[in-house]
């Protein structure tokens, strides 16, 4: 067994450019530097990250520690994002944000983001597949987990099979998604997500295969979806929890804050 702890990297990083993959998708790609290199050779794309967000008119990234005191007009606000990837030949690190108004600090700071604007980003060095090696996957998200779906096909072998849930805004919302694997993508189009979402009802509707040892289901979405389809995978179905992950990415009506930090714990 490898007790090697895991190694945590915080960093600040530059915008090196914006742009708009869709009306609800805003991709930043970050210049990564030349010292920055050797941190991120050992950051898997498509694992989760935190992202320090200065608060507006502060240009410097104040990292929140324990036991320092900072001034809380200065203190980065704390966000979770998924490494959507990193290429060290280009050297840079991309991060897609849903856009959802400017009622979080981490969307209006992707709307408002322009080159040459500084985030704090801390990650995880680690090259652990974000989901282990089986034949076939059942990955299920709403739009904030397409960077992180969009990421694991990517890593899939030739041979292995993929059926693909995906909720986003609006059909131009669709992204080009690249896997050699057989993947299946069925996407649901939901305007309003902090009402309610499809994917639960769907999921359900769809006849799945009994889970020989070698499929794996992934859902990762917002809280209430999350719960519902946790408890229909393990008691409904009586799936074995070994091969299921479910993860809230954010929860209606509440900043992550009250959420999900709890769940990740301090990069
Ligand atoms: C492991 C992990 C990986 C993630 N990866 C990504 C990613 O790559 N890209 C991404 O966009 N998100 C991702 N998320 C989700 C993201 O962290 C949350 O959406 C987060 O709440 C956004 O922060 P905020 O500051 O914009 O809003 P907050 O201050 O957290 O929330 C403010 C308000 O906005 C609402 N809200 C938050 N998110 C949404 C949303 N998506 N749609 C509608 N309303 C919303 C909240 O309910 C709240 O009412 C990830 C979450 C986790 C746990």
């Amino acid at each position: 067994m490898n007790n090697t702890p895991i190694k945590k990297i915080r960093s600040v990083f530059t915008v090196k450019n914006k742009s708009f993959l869709t009306p609800h998708f805003i991709r930043v790609v970050f210049d990564i530097r030349e010292d920055q290199l050797p941190l991120l050779s050992e950051v898997t794309s498509g694992s989760n990250n935190k992202i320090f967000i200065p608060p507006k008119g502060v240009k410097l990234i104040y990292f929140p520690e324990r036991g320092r005191e900072i001034n809380s007009e200065l203190v980065a606000k704390v966000r979770t994002y998924t490494n959507r990837s990193i290429d060290l030949e280009k050297r840079e690190l991309t991060i897609d944000f849903v856009v959802h108004g400017e009622n979080g600090p981490a969307s209006a700071w992707a709307i408002n983001a322009q080159a040459g604007d500084c985030l704090g980003i801390g990650m995880k060095q680690s090259h652990k597949p974000i989901l282990p090696n089986l034949e076939s996957y059942l990955l299920v998200g709403d739009a904030t987990a397409v960077p992180v779906i969009s990421a694991i096909l990517e890593q899939l072998a030739v041979g292995v099979t993929a059926k693909v849930f995906l909720e986003v805004t609006e059909k131009s919302d669709e992204l080009m998604l690249c896997s050699a694997a057989s993947v299946d993508i069925r996407w649901l189009y939901n305007p309003e997500p902090e009402r309610g979402s499809l994917l639960s009802h769907c999921i359900k509707q769809f006849q799945m295969n009994n889970p020989a040892q070698n499929n794996f289901v992934f859902v990762a979405a917002e809280y209430s979806t999350v719960k519902d389809l946790k408890v229909f995978f393990r008691v409904q179905l009586g799936w074995d929890p070994d091969f299921i992950s479910t993860t809230t990415y954010w929860k209606s009506g509440a900043s992550e804050e009250a959420t999900v930090e709890k769940q990740q714990g301090t990069l």
